[in-house]
């Protein structure tokens, strides 16, 4: 880490990526020191340039699935981990690799630390889910064996790593499950259905609907997120979670289309391509638990307008 006057130090593995670089700025402006460990696997070092010359900033290049040592850290958040299915399906054993092996060495650090550690789980941990919303006392309906399993089983056994720290050696842990999350530094090439269908309308490129578009998931926009992250490292020790963090407002995938095609005024046809494996029907999450334990958190940014500011961004980004 670099020479600073801050006394707040946080890590960020991930932090290179779309929602870890985020987390950067907003630590970075609440006068923390920040130390990015990244391994560039999905993220880019475009993403925190503007962080680079900050004295309050470092990067290390590291996999976080070899072990790290680092004194006087005051809080972890693990964001390590490829996100998007065709990313985490492209090596799914190094995948799991990096949910499991690199959790354990963050768990270590945050062990050797006494501090904190917030753990980037998800929805992926409700599998296709049968009940609707999900709570967090639904142990989901996982396929163990498919083609998602290395990024839902890897993210549940992360889980299931930080109680058992938590457990047998007291660490302070705090599990988020995170919900369908997207805004601008979402990665163009992720296939992820909202980076998708912009780049798509903004190129004129047939907008690829996977299925009838009928299945439903609920977005929620990254500053939302990033509010509840630095909220949740603020309640008490002993409260480990799981806890849901995202938007309830659930929406199918063709009205997303039509919205995107209706924000850019894009001539670009809708086409379906078949649904993949395992792709969860519906998911939506109930949030009494987020708002009743932070303050009354809520997610703030409506759709439509998170959806603008991405495609301002990507307009910026590929023209
Ligand atoms: P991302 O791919 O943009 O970011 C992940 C970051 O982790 C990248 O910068 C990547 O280079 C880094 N990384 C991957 N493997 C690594 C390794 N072995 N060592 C060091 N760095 C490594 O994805 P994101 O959308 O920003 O997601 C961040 C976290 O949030 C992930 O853990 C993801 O599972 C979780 N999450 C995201 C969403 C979402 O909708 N974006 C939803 C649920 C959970
Ligand atoms: N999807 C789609 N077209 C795309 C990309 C994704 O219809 O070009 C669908 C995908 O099948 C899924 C939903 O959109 O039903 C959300 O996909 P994403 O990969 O963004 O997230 P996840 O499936 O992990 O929730």
């Amino acid at each position: 880490m670099k020479q600073t006057k801050n006394t707040k130090k946080a890590i960020v593995a991930g932090g290179a990526g779309f929602i870890g670089s985020h987390l950067c700025d907003r630590l970075i402006k609440e006068e923390y020191s920040v130390l990015c460990i990244d391994n560039l696997y999905t993220g880019y070092m475009e993403n925190i340039q503007h962080l680079l010359d900050n004295t309050n900033f470092s990067f290390v290049n590291h996999d976080v699935t070899m072990p790290m040592s680092y004194d006087n850290v005051s809080v972890i958040f693990n964001l390590a981990c490829p996100a998007s299915p065709i990313h985490y399906q492209k090596d799914a054993i190094y995948t799991t690799k990096t949910a499991v092996v690199g959790t354990l060495n963050l768990l270590e650090l945050a062990k050797a630390n006494h501090c904190p550690i917030l753990q980037a789980s998800t929805s992926e941990v409700y599998g296709d889910p049968l009940f609707h919303p999900q709570t967090e006392d639904y142990y989901g309906n996982v396929n163990p064996v498919g083609i998602r399993s290395c990024f839902d089983e890897g993210k549940r056994c992360s889980e299931s790593l930080c109680m058992d720290y938590h457990r047998q050696y007291g660490v302070n842990v705090k599990v988020i499950r995170i919900f369908n999350t997207y805004g601008p530094r979402m990665a163009e090439n992720d296939g992820r259905v909202v980076s998708n269908f912009i780049t798509q309308a903004l190129s004129g490129k047939d907008i690829t609907i996977y299925g009838d578009g009928s299945q439903t998931r609920s977005f929620q926009y990254v500053d939302d997120l990033i509010e509840a992250m630095m909220r949740v490292v603020k309640i008490e020790d002993d409260f480990t979670g799981p806890i849901n963090i995202g938007n309830p407002d659930e929406i199918t995938i063709r009205t997303l289309a039509e919205m995107v095609i209706a924000l850019t005024k894009s001539h670009s046809l809708i086409i379906s391509k078949p649904l993949p494996e395992n792709d969860p029907r519906r998911r939506s999450p109930d949030i009494s638990l987020a708002t009743s334990k932070l303050d009354g958190w809520m997610p703030l940014v409506h759709l439509e307008k998170g959806i603008w500011r991405t495609i301002e961004y990507f307009r910026a980004k590929i023209g």
